[in-house]
């Protein structure tokens, strides 16, 4: 009877594991032209001080507009990208765009702006990776401590040396590096101390449940105290409600990004949402 069963079961899982593979490879073969068929689309969530709540930059979220499928998130494509070399095509689309926004927003007044973009593991070991940075940074005239790129821990291990001269290397030009969802991975203190890197951002997952955990909590303000010693800004992503921007104020956490500033948004919405009247609003909204 049992055996029956299971046999049951694997029979009627079989057609959608086909469904998915099936899925999967009309995503990959439309991915290959997201780019030549201009299908990808910057989105720009920003990032505050928790103190002072002065705008910071923005960091630049990648959607794809799938002709077949709608919108894509990047939790579903940029990993089969990373499969390939798409990755970086797809990475140097981003970066370039990132780069050619920040130049638009300064064209409109808005000089300090700064702007933080994903990388890819693939990206940071590309032989010219760094020419490519600083011709993206000269071509659109920009002041190199505004662009700042967000690498993951997983993408040090088992690299550390080389990781290591990469972000120094990027930080002799300038730019400034961020350690994103941090507490994720393997976290070693010890990958952590050697990182050349100006930020790190706790994960969202820390953040969530921070006004009903008292664990969560404490696990903050030790990553927020171990970062400020090794001389890192704090950054907290997926900050949703006011509450937890009180909590992580008084934490010490240096800035905040989340829905309860903004959704990601396209670069038509961040012009309204960068007017003086839509911040003070803002600002009076958190304060309350
Ligand atoms: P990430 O870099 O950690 O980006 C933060 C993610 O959290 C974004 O998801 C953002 O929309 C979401 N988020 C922001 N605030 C909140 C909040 O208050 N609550 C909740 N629940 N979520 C929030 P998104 O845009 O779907 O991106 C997912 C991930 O995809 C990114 O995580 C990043 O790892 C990757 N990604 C996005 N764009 C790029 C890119 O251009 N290149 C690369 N290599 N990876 C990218
Ligand atoms: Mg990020
Ligand atoms: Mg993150
Ligand atoms: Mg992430």
């Amino acid at each position: 009877q049992a055996k029956a069963a299971g046999r049951n079961t694997a029979a009627s899982f079989q057609p959608q594991m086909e469904a998915q593979a099936l899925h999967r490879l009309s995503l990959e073969s439309r991915l290959r032209n997201a780019v030549s068929d201009n299908n990808l689309e910057l989105y720009f969530q920003p990032k505050i001080h928790t103190k002072g709540m002065r705008l910071i930059g923005f960091e630049a979220l990648v959607r794809w507009h799938c002709p077949e499928h709608g919108i894509i998130s990047p939790g579903e494509f940029i990993p089969l990208a990373e499969e390939s070399d798409l990755i970086l095509e797809i990475g140097q689309w981003v970066l370039r765009q990132a780069c050619q926004q920040l130049a638009l927003w300064r064209e409109l007044g808005h000089a300090t702006i700064g702007m933080a973009v994903n990388l890819s593991v693939k990206q940071l070991y590309q032989e010219d990776f760094l020419a490519q940075v600083q011709a993206l940074l000269d071509e659109f005239h920009i002041t190199p401590g505004l662009l700042e790129l967000e690498i993951t821990e997983s993408m040090v291990i088992g690299n550390i040396d080389s990781t290591i001269s990469v972000l120094q290397a990027l930080r002799a030009m300038g730019v400034k590096v961020a350690i994103d969802d941090f507490g994720t991975g393997y976290s070693s203190l010890n990958y952590l101390r050697q990182l050349p890197a100006d930020t790190l951002k706790i994960d969202q997952s820390f953040v969530a449940a921070l006004h009903d955990s008292p664990s969560d909590l404490e696990i903050i303000k030790t990553i927020i105290s171990v970062a400020h010693t090794l001389n890192f800004m704090v950054v907290a992503e997926g900050v949703e409600d006011l509450h937890t921007l009180s909590i992580l104020a008084d934490a010490n956490c240096d800035e905040v990004q989340g829905y309860l500033l903004s959704r990601p948004m396209p670069a038509e919405l961040v012009e309204n949402f960068l007017q003086p009247e839509h911040i003070n609003r803002l600002y009076e909204a958190l304060n309350s």
